[in-house]
């Protein structure tokens, strides 16, 4: 079977792998000019993200490039220290930057995967018994199936499924990451790896630590930029943290030198627990995206194995593996579903940002910690590989 997948990031990737060993014939068509660097350090959580990245064989290759790990101090306008957030939670049990991940999962299967960079699916034509794909600059081809793992903002779910505003819902905030973190090195001394963090009413701003360089989150309506354009991520940050005192004047005369920045919106991804339709499916953010809700990554990474796994499962019958992907994914991505970490990382007054710092120091935040560890191994993980062997 001929497969198409848009997107080269952490799921299209992931899945190309796994078509690849099950003996699909894939194609990864990604819209950049070459494998995208650049986001924050993100992070897998619990022995079922741990298991399928071994499954991989890239669970050594991910934590012999892991982060630090830092703690997150939030600090007042002084530099005071007003609560911690605990690196354990930020960055699970094994953390990387988004860019050395990507890297990773390309180099696994570059050799054995067709890999199309610079061009974007521009139609799509289900005729039941195959799928006619046009592009924006090669010939139009046909598929047995065209698998969507091209992010919060997807193409396929566009064509396939209907416009964003049906499915991607903004939460009233913007982050912004700008730099990678320069606590790779696990070698560096624990005590000198930390971010600071200082919260204005609806603005967050985080200098350092092991996420990335910079970090900025703030209150706002929907905004009219384009998202591919720096200079214009810059501005809006320039501006909008002008006034906000602090380490902001030092940090935003480094964002001026800065070329790797990320501006998006806080967004959730709702589709009903229905991620195919037809011979097209969605895998990782373009189906169950969150913004910074700490599972994205776990979620792509296992959402590409399982519906991989599903189609050698079925031998290749779609209808069969579709549906059981979208049952197995309909209840394993809602620990993903409901949460907003905009109101907790940037609350919008100063009663919310105390409250929040209570928050970080109290018994509930443990017990919060705990619950998404349990989340994300709430799976029967099927070893597909060992059944395709038998
Ligand atoms: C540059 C970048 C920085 C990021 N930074 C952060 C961050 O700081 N914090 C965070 O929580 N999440 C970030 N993310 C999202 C994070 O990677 C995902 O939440 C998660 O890893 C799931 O991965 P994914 O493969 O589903 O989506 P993504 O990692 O977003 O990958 C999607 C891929 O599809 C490509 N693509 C998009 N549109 C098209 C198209 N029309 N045709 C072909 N290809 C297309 C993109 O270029 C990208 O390579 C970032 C994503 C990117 C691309």
């Amino acid at each position: 079977m001929r497969v198409l997948v848009s997107g080269a990031g952490i799921a299209g990737p992931s899945l190309a792998y796994w078509l690849h060993r099950y003996g699909f014939e894939a194609t990864v068509v990604e819209r950049a000019p070459a494998l995208r660097p650049g986001g924050q350090a993100v992070d897998f959580k619990g022995r079922t993200h741990l298991t399928v990245l071994e499954r991989m064989g890239v669970l050594d290759a991910v934590r012999a490039r892991r982060t630090g790990t830092t703690d997150l101090a939030f600090v007042d306008e002084a530099g005071r220290e007003l609560a911690v957030m605990s690196g354990e939670f930020s960055g699970g049990d094994v953390e990387i930057l988004r860019g050395d991940l990507a890297e990773i999962l390309y180099d696994r299967t570059a050799d054995a995967v067709e890999y199309v960079f610079g061009d974007t699916i521009t139609a799509l034509t289900d005729t039941g018994d195959e799928v006619r794909v046009e592009f924006e600059r090669g010939q139009a081809r046909t598929f047995d199936l065209v698998l969507g793992a091209d992010g919060i903002h997807s193409r396929v779910r566009k064509l396939a499924f209907g416009p964003e505003a049906d499915f991607v819902h903004h939460l009233g905030r913007y982050y912004c990451v700008a730099g990678a973190s320069r606590w790779t090195d696990t070698s560096l001394p624990r005590e000198r790896a930390r971010g600071f963090a200082h919260n204005t009413p609806g603005k967050l701003a985080v200098d350092g630590g092991s996420k990335a360089q910079q970090m900025y989150m703030f209150t706002s309506p929907p905004l009219d930029y384009a998202r591919e354009d720096t200079a214009a991520a810059r501005r809006i940050i320039e501006t909008t943290f002008a006034d906000m005192g602090w380490h902001a004047p030092r940090m935003l005369a480094e964002l001026a030198e800065c070329d790797d920045i990320y501006l998006d919106s806080i967004s959730q991804v709702r589709m009903h627990g229905e991620y195919t339709r037809g011979r097209v499916a969605l895998v990782g953010d373009s189906a169950y995206g969150n913004t910074l809700a700490g599972f994205g990554t776990g979620l792509a990474v296992v959402g590409a194995y399982v519906l991989a796994g599903e189609l050698a499962t079925a031998a290749g019958d779609h209808v069969a593996a579709f549906a059981a992907y979208d049952r197995v994914m309909r209840r394993y991505a809602k620990i993903a579903g409901n949460s907003n970490a905009g109101p907790f990382l940037a609350p919008k007054t100063a009663a919310g940002i105390r409250a929040r710092n209570w928050f970080l120091g109290s018994r509930l935040f443990t017990l919060m910690m705990k619950y998404g560890d349990k989340a994300a191994n709430d799976i029967d993980l099927v070893d597909y590989p060992s059944l395709i062997r038998a």
